[in-house]
């Protein structure tokens, strides 16, 4: 097989700003992989996200490293082995090897002349309904906002900033009828963090994403037992081996492709998340529609999506997944069904 990957830039609308130090601004840095085989191109993108180590510099150094081991495999057939390969050629690196397994299983599909989610034996109508994501923002900025997306009747609320009550009072206010969630990307400590869930039940939310640092195992042990609202891990669920861990601490789990290395990591992680009694969100990144519709092609297994990362860009460089309304509507083309947009 042939594999080539370039930088890929994306000018999101505007800024996004979350409760994470040095994540703020409006371009974001992925990586954009193709593999070949036989004429036909398999496409992944790598989302890398500054916590968890990687950049776009890290991403293509890891994809150079990569490449010969993709190079060396005779056809896309034996990806389970292949991608079992590359995990043990370079530690790290899930964005990547999200972007190289997603290739994979796009080439697969479109061999097959199949959707890719038929080929895992998925309906394309059982796809779940997308929050929509509100960021930071000063509550004039916010309530702007929330009235362009009145009629979304999901969204989720980026809380850990300044203005975290006046922020939740105003959506609710905007949006009396729209199922609400919050994540705080860690913004919080144990007791503050009870506080504000606490009020965050008088403004119906259904539940909030990772309220403290992952750092933090026993404060979440001790939110989670006094908790009044379900809690879901995000930054404290990265990969499969992390989730015997979560017991007791959380009450479902958001898996991204980005985190952990791909969709069959993804499988692997859901069936373990339902044998442990937890909920499963399937989330993004700030990312094109090839990753977001790799996502969407497992999205009928999962209970909540957050999957709006390409409705956030100026330009999305790919046509893949669409929404009517806020459900996640898969494109019937084989493999991602994930076509340039020029
Ligand atoms: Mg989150």
């Amino acid at each position: 097989m042939r594999i080539s990957y370039e930088p890929m830039e994306l000018r999101a609308s505007h800024s996004l700003d979350i409760a994470h130090e040095g994540f703020s601004g409006n371009v974001f840095h992925n990586v954009l992989v193709r593999i070949e085989y036989e004429g036909i191109i398999g496409l992944g993108e790598a989302a890398p996200f500054f916590i968890y180590g990687e950049n776009q510099r890290t991403s293509m150094a890891a994809m150079e490293s990569l490449a010969p081991v993709v190079r060396q495999a005779e056809d896309p057939w034996g990806a389970e082995s292949l991608m079992q390969e590359i995990d043990s050629a370079l530690a790290g690196n899930q964005s990547v090897k999200a972007a190289i397994d997603m290739a994979l299983y796009d080439l697969q599909g479109q061999l097959c002349g199949k959707p890719l989610h038929s080929l895992l034996g998925l309906r394309a109508e059982d796809t779940p309904q997308s929050t929509f994501t509100l960021y930071l923002d000063s509550p004039e900025t916010l309530r702007e906002k929330v009235r362009r997306v009145a009629d979304w009747p999901l969204l989720k609320v980026k809380l850990g900033g300044q203005y975290d009550l006046e922020a939740i009072e105003l959506v609710r206010k905007e949006a009396p009828d729209a199922v609400i969630r919050v994540d705080a990307n860690a913004a919080w400590e144990p007791h503050q963090a009870l506080d504000m869930i606490k009020e965050l039940v008088r403004y119906q939310v259904e539940f909030v994403e990772q309220p403290l640092p992952a750092a933090d195992p026993e404060g979440m042990r001790w939110l989670h037992s006094r908790s009044p609202l379900p809690l879901v891990a995000d930054e404290s669920c990265l990969r499969l081996e992390d989730l015997p861990g979560l017991r007791g601490l959380f009450d479902g789990i958001n898996i991204k492709l980005t985190k952990c290395g791909g969709i069959r990591h993804a499988l692997k992680m859901i069936s373990c998340a339902r044998a442990l009694g937890l909920k499963i969100m399937l989330g993004c990144m700030v990312e094109s529609s090839i990753s977001l519709t790799a996502a969407g092609q497992i999205s009928p297994l999962v209970d909540y999506a957050d999957l709006d990362g390409n409705t956030l860009l100026e330009h999305d460089p790919f046509i893949g997944m669409q929404f009517d309304k806020c459900r996640l509507v898969l494109p019937a083309g084989p493999g991602l069904g994930v076509k340039s947009a020029e």
